[in-house]
């Protein structure tokens, strides 16, 4: 089922998969074949997609995200929303058996999506700030702390391993469908959006 350019297809809601708690990979296993191969199918699958891919999303239960933002995701983007965002571009990396720790927990919301939850788009309380703890690709302890976007997308991804998906933590009232969101919402104040939905 591998498509020819080696992206892996991703798992959609309604997958038992993305329900379940995802398990840690032994780390005497992280440089096998196995590991190393599912690690690189997911940076071709997530990049120019996403900004994040945890291995559910693939279909596959175990505690591995990649995480990119990349510039030119940014390129389309008004450079005041970037600003109030706090978002950056993130070099690629890897996550493996990763610990979040909030270290903020300010209320920050904004529209969030999910490739999982393909065509739409809702608000999301998320905290603005969060320490991170993982293995690299290499088995290599690393640590993180992140504010803003990045923050956000850490608090996305690490929920899929935890079989979260965004539609848990959503202001309900706010879902919109993607087409919806780029030609109405997207530039929105997140305040504005709340009052026309009724969610404040
Ligand atoms: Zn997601």
């Amino acid at each position: 089922m591998e498509p020819h350019d080696g992206r892996l297809p991703i798992v959609q809601a309604g997958d038992p998969v993305l329900r379940q708690p995802a398990l840690p990979v032994p780390v005497d296993e992280i440089a096998s074949a196995p590991i190393q191969d599912l690690i690189d199918a997911m940076i071709r699958t997530v990049s120019g997609s996403g900004v994040g891919l945890a291995a559910p999303q693939v279909g596959v239960g175990l505690r591995v995200v990649v995480i990119e933002d990349p510039s030119e995701y940014h390129e389309q983007m008004p450079p005041e929303l970037l600003e109030a965002q706090g978002r950056f571009p993130i070099d690629r990396y890897v996550l493996v058996n990763p610990e979040l720790t909030i270290i903020d927990d300010t209320p920050v919301e904004w529209f969030e999506g999910c490739l999982s939850v393909d065509g739409y788009r809702a608000v999301v309380p998320r905290a603005f700030g969060v320490h991170l703890r993982a293995l690299d690709r290499d088995g290599k302890p690393f640590e993180v702390d992140a504010t803003g976007w990045h923050a956000r997308i850490l608090q996305h991804e690490i929920d899929h391993l935890d079989g979260r998906l965004y539609v848990d933590r959503m202001l309900s009232r706010t879902l919109v469908d993607s087409d919806s969101y780029r030609d109405r919402w997207g530039g929105a104040p997140i305040d504005q959006v709340k009052h026309i939905f009724g969610d404040d």
